[in-house]
This record gives C-alpha cells, sequence and structure tokens, in this order.
C-alpha cells in the first residue's frame, strides 16, 4: 500500500539534521506511530519519480538491524519518507550517563550486523555511518537508518556538510579524486563504524572541536595524526580496544572486513550473552532528559 501525507496526522518534531526535519506521525488507517524525514530538494519531478523508485528497494531491507520503511511520497519539491518511530532516539543522545562494556558490544555487534546485511543482501553500502544515524527503542533495539540507497537522491542534496563533526575516513577526506572517481567502498565504512563507537562510549566526539583551532587543522589531524582510541581509563578492555583500532587504520586496506570484525572475540562474547539493554535505554533516557531541563534553565532569555 501507498501512504499518503493526508492519511498522517503530525506529532512532535523529532530532531533536525542537514537537509531536513524528522516529525513522529500516526498512521491513522493503521494506528502505526512513525517517524517522517523532510528533505527538500531542488530538482524537477521528473527526477522526483526516479528518486522515489530508487528508494523503493528500501521495502527489501527488512532485518533485525535495519530501521523499517514504511514509504515515500512527494509533495511540490520535498521528499517524505516514513519509517519506524524509534521511541529512544539516536544514539548521539544517549550516552550521557555511561555505556559499560557488554551495551558497548551489543551496539557494535548490531552496527556490524547491520552493514554485513545491507553490504550481502542488497549490495548497499551505508555512506552515512554516524552516531545520529544508529537509533535505539524502548525494547532495547539498536538498528541503522539513513543509508544510501538514491544516487539521485545523493545528487540532489546541498553536498555543504563538510562540518565540524566528520566521520569520513580520511581516504575520502583526502578526496575521491586520486581515486575512481565517486566509488565508495566499503572499508570508508568501516571507519565511520570505529569513530561511532568511540563517541558513544565517550560522550562526545573524537576530534573535539576546541582542540583545533580550525576545521582543516581537525581534517589534518583525521588524515595524518593517530587515529583515536576507547580509552582504558573508562574500563574497556583490551578486546575491545584493539577491535576499534581495527576500524581505525588509516590505511583502508588495513582495515578490518565484517567478517572479521563479526569473528573477534569482542563480539564473539556478545552472542547469547544477557545484556540488560532495556535497563540501560531507560537510564540513558532519564539522563537526557535531566541534561535537557538542566539546559533549558540555565537559559535565562529562553520563550
Ligand atoms: P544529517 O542530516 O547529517 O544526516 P541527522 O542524522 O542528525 O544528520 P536527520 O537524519 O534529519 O539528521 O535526523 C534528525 C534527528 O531525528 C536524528 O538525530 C534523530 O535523533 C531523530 N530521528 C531520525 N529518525 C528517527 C526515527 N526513525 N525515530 C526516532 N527519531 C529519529
Ligand atoms: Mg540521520
Amino acid at each position: 500500500f501507498a501512504i499518503n501525507m493526508n492519511q498522517l496526522q503530525l506529532d512532535e518534531e523529532l530532531g533536525k539534521g542537514n537537509y531536513g526535519t524528522v516529525k513522529k506521525v500516526l498512521h491513522k488507517p493503521t494506528n502505526v506511530l512513525m517517524a517522517m524525514k523532510e528533505i527538500r530538494l531542488e530538482l524537477d519531478d521528473s527526477k522526483l519519480s526516479g528518486i522515489i523508485m530508487e528508494l523503493d528497494i528500501l521495502h527489501r531491507a527488512v532485518g533485525p538491524e535495519i530501521v523499517g520503511f514504511y514509504g515515500a511520497f512527494f509533495i511540490e519539491s520535498c521528499v517524505y519518507y516514513c519509517m519506524e518511530f524509534m521511541d529512544a532516539g539516536s544514539l548521539d543522545k544517549l550516552n550521557g550517563a555511561g555505556v559499560p562494556e557488554d551495551v558497548l558490544a551489543r551496539i557494535a555487534g548490531s552496527m556490524v550486523r547491520g552493514l554485513k546485511f545491507l553490504k550481502d543482501e542488497l549490495q548497499i553500502i551505508h555512506r552515512d555511518v554516524k552516531p545520529t544515524n544508529v537509533l535505539v527503542n524502548k525494547k532495547g533495539e539498536v538498528k541503522l537508518c539513513d543509508f544510501g540507497v538514491s544516487g539521485q537522491l545523493e545528487k540532489s542534496l546541498a553536498k555543504t556538510n563538510i562540518g565540524c563533526q566528520s566521520y569520513m575516513a580520511p581516504e575520502r577526506i583526502k578526496g575521491e579524486s586520486q581515486n575512481n572517481l565517486g566509488t565508495y567502498s566499503v572499508s570508508s565504512d568501516v571507519w565511520s563504524l570505529g569513530l561511532s563507537i568511540i563517541e558513544i562510549a565517550i560522550g562526545h566526539y573524537p576530534y573535539p572541536p576546541e582542540t583545533y583551532s580550525n576545521v582543516f587543522a581537525q581534517l589534518t589531524a583525521i588524515v595524518h595524526g593517530d587515529p583515536p582510541e576507547l580509552p582504558e581509563e573508562k574500563g574497556y578492555s583490551e578486546e575491545s580496544r584493539e577491535w576499534v583500532a581495527m576500524c581505525l587504520e588509516r590505511i583502508p586496506e588495513s582495515r578490518a572486513t565484517y567478517q572479521e570484525l563479526v569473528d573477534h572475540p569482542f563480539l564473539v562474547k556478545d552472542v547469547g550473552r544477557d545484556v540488560d539493554m532495556v535497563g540501560w535505554v531507560q537510564t540513558a533516557i532519564a539522563h537526557r532528559e535531566k541534561a535537557t531541563a538542566a539546559l533549558i534553565d540555565s537559559q535565562p532569555h529562553s520563550v
């Protein structure tokens, strides 16, 4: 069945990204809560239908580590994309109360299995692995969203976000011009995966902007500096630290493959282990709500 705007009752805003806004919506015919992403594009209608066709592959991207897709439609020059509503939000805001190693292993395992599934079953390379694109629900499930399925959509986005938080692998920062133009290899996603795991563990982006005088200095550090590590002081094991280091090899060919990451003791131990993900999500949400309330309190002029 095809979803359209008339069937949706709009609810609160869940977040804003570089390209659009995500809202919680109720799909009235089925009574299902969904997350609707609005992406503003500047192009003509013929291209829009191409995008909708390309997005159709998402109906086949069904797996335990993949955020479900319900359908997409467009109105004027906006694409509206309806997906599974993840009621605990994204991992960038869920890590403030700390992440014990068994929880980190479950998150890392879910991400690798999701990425491997996309690659092996659908020949999809994610291309935008970062904590805001890893969503969690109160059942404790961890799922990936926002992977690149539409070349046409990609081309129509204003690519201006070499922002202060780059998850791009060194070879991508150096520029595709040296490699085959436009090719993107899985190993670049492996770098972004390693960087995301460190951010989730330490609670902030691993190349903090205050350390670098400008974006250029920061990008230089990514390309030429020593890659960041999981901090031993926070109690992370040698195994987990080694796993992350295997993702953050500066030379793409030296990085681990998904199979090697799955077969590593850090993730082998996660299989079948009883991890209190539900409890961790509850604690993390409570911490996030406290932090948000404190932030609002500290702004005297807020309305
Ligand atoms: P970028 O635009 O660079 O991709 P982003 O991932 O933060 O950054 P969006 O994808 O537009 O931007 O998402 C905005 C926010 O909305 C996310 O950070 C996330 O917290 C929230 N969000 C997105 N999808 C869902 C969903 N399915 N369920 C719940 N919250 C979501
Ligand atoms: Mg996103």
